[in-house]
């Protein structure tokens, strides 16, 4: 595994290990249960601060309604029906009911004591021994009597005697369940509002941190003009900013700390809107990170969908759309499954450890959607989706981070390169790095520049093209003109190919004897040729006299070229090996011409 993933891995699990330990360390006992509507508390010791986590079974009367606050005949003692709590009031769906429960009281008990409620589909009114205490919207016997509201509460008891009587009215109209669905605690109020606070602490944390992961992904595809390639990253930063809508419309203390007085149609069509806008945004997401995967088909099927739902929430009614839940969830489950096949498939075909790395970060998006559908029906501990969108925004982070950081440290050893290169020009003014006839930079220059320039180009995979060149019958030459005449005519044509070379980065050395090499990194193939037929060119309108040369009259040259995008653990003689094969074919094939390997 490649050192930055596992760091990626284990920089997630310690970050979420600490939350966790943080969301987990709230007790509520559960040794204590609701039966047959009576809750024995006898033997809690309130008093020391046991916190009592309320579930079991209440008394129930469906189609009941509380007028002038008379809740005397719903006592426990007169129900024919029980209602187990936390849960939906299923088979019953829209209506109207009333729960009740009468708490028996220790000797012993705190200062203050409380309920500490989640949110209740749709409303409740609590009744404490026949007194109205608290309420959240408006129950009522029909749509029009009813305001649907939600809110988490810490409600004050009062304690008058060794025992007490609870009881809730609800009522559902707009959604296709309701009931006490979610978890009531009990006991001390200090400690309750303490729990609270650590609670909103969590929330806030979790919230705070995804937001600024969320701002970092959009400022970075702001910053980076909105090109193509880095859409991914406008597209996470949307999944964050949604991740955090979601959470928040679900954490209601939140929601309405910010969006206070909208009302429950609004947040549910935030809740809603979130989930659906989620899975294109990641969609697009993943196709932006690997654009060669997901299929452009699907990409427009899942945003087709995804919008129409998205419009159906924005302008339908809230008892209309509570009903796509369902085909919602299928649709965007499988648009889930599409992802994680495509991705399985490709990560096994092309074994690229990142895509099961951004498989990873994917599950667990998915897994905290399920969780927070999971959380619905209670069988998931409440505080377990926000700490797994922590969890994938957290690695989520740390992968961009990691890539991030590979880039960086390329650009670095880039920069680095390019001092190098920088120093290298510095050496030609070094006399041991150029040859005294032709005052051109020697092999041994030649060598060492090649090596940096290999090196460099392995890291931008720039191409690197190449010159053989060679004169023509240089010894018959020699031997009629003498070694002085010989050494002019290398002066004369070492300056025509010089010339001939005439664009900044392309160099010419002199390879021993009357062979040189030009190097032209970032060339194309036919320019590479185009440059070396103009040297040939260029030589032969120099006209020195050359009669014993057997393919013209004047002093010719032949050059052989080739081109690399050079790789890590390779060299530059590879490419000099080809450049040079070339240009020997071109001396067999009668020469003063170019050849290409
Ligand atoms: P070919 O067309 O096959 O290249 O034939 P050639 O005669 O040019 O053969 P080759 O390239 O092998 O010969 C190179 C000659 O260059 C041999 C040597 O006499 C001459 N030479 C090498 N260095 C120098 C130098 O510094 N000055 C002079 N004047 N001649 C040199
Ligand atoms: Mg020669």
């Amino acid at each position: 595994m490649k050192p930055n993933l596992l760091k990626s891995v284990l920089i997630t699990i310690s970050i979420i290990f600490v939350f966790f330990l943080f969301a987990s360390c709230e007790e509520y006992s559960r040794d204590y249960r609701v039966e047959n509507g009576i809750l024995d508390l006898r033997n809690a010791d309130l008093a020391g601060g046991e916190l009592i986590d309320i579930r079991g079974d209440m008394a129930f009367f469906w189609h009941e309604f509380i007028t002038d606050g008379n809740t005397g005949s719903f006592s426990v003692s007169a129900a024919e029906s029980f209602m187990k709590v936390p849960s939906y009031w299923e088979p019953h769906e829209k209506g109207y009911g009333i729960y009740s429960m009468r708490i028996l009281l220790p000797e012993s008990l705190p200062a203050r004591l409380a309920l500490k409620m989640t949110n209740v589909l749709e409303n409740y009114s609590l009744y404490a021994d026949g007194k109205l205490i608290y309420q959240v919207g408006q129950p009522g016997t029909s749509m029009e009597a009813s305001v649907p509201d939600s809110a988490p509460a810490l409600i004050e008891i009062p304690v008058n005697a060794d025992e007490m009587n609870l009881v809730f009215q609800v009522s559902v109209w707009n959604e296709v369940y309701g009931g006490l669905a979610r978890n009531i605690y009990f006991g001390d109020c200090r400690i309750l509002e303490q729990a609270r606070e650590r609670g909103l602490f969590l929330d806030s944390a979790i919230l705070g941190a995804i937001l600024l992961v969320g701002l970092y992904h959009l400022m970075f595809c702001l910053m980076l003009d909105f090109e193509r390639k880095n859409l991914s990253y406008l597209f996470l930063g949307f999944v964050f900013i949604l991740t955090i809508l979601f959470i928040g419309s679900k954490d209601e203390l939140i929601f309405r700390t910010l969006f206070n007085g909208f009302g429950a149609a609004v947040r549910s069509k935030f809740i809603y809107s979130t989930l659906t806008l989620s899975v294109p945004f990641f969609f697009c997401y993943i196709y932006f990170v690997f654009p060669e995967f997901l299929s452009k088909a699907a990409l427009r099927i899942v945003l087709a969908v995804s919008t129409v739902t998205w419009l159906i929430i924005l302008f339908g009614k809230t008892s209309f759309f509570t009903r796509l839940l369902i085909p919602l969830e299928v649709f965007n489950l499988s648009v889930s499954v599409y992802v994680v096949l495509k991705l399985v498939y490709y990560s096994i075909r092309k074994r690229r450890l990142i895509i099961p790395a951004y498989l990873g970060g994917y599950l667990m998006l998915v897994t905290g959607v399920v969780f927070s559908m999971l959380d619905n029906f209670m069988v998931v501990p409440p505080w377990s989706p926000a700490v797994i969108f922590m969890a994938f925004s957290v690695y989520q982070t740390v992968l961009q981070v990691s890539g991030s950081c590979t880039a960086y440290r390329q650009v670095m050893n880039l920069n680095t390169a390019f001092i190098e290169m920088e120093k290298e020009t510095e050496k030609q003014k070094d006399l041991s790095y150029i040859d005294h006839l032709t005052s051109l930079p020697n092999r041994r220059y030649l060598n060492e520049y090649m090596q940096k320039l290999w090196q460099r180009n392995s890291m931008t995979g720039t191409v690197i093209g190449m010159i053989a060149v060679d004169i023509d019958y240089f010894k018959l030459y020699n031997d009629r003109y003498g070694h002085l005449e010989g050494d002019a005519c290398l002066k004369r044509v070492a300056a025509a190919l010089t010339e001939s070379l005439n664009i900044q980065g392309n160099f010419i050395a002199r390879n021993g004897g009357a062979e040189f090499i030009a190097v032209l990194p970032g060339c194309s193939d036919t320019e590479l040729f185009k440059t070396a037929e103009h040297m040939r060119e260029h030589v032969e309108t120099l006209q020195i006299e050359h009669v014993d040369s057997e393919c013209s009259v004047n002093v010719t040259i032949s050059a052989g070229t080739s081109s690399a995008v050079p790789e890590k653990y390779t060299n530059w003689l590879s490419l000099f090996a080809q450049a040079d094969d070339a240009l020997y074919s071109a001396k067999r094939n009668g020469r003063n011409r170019v050849e290409s390997a």
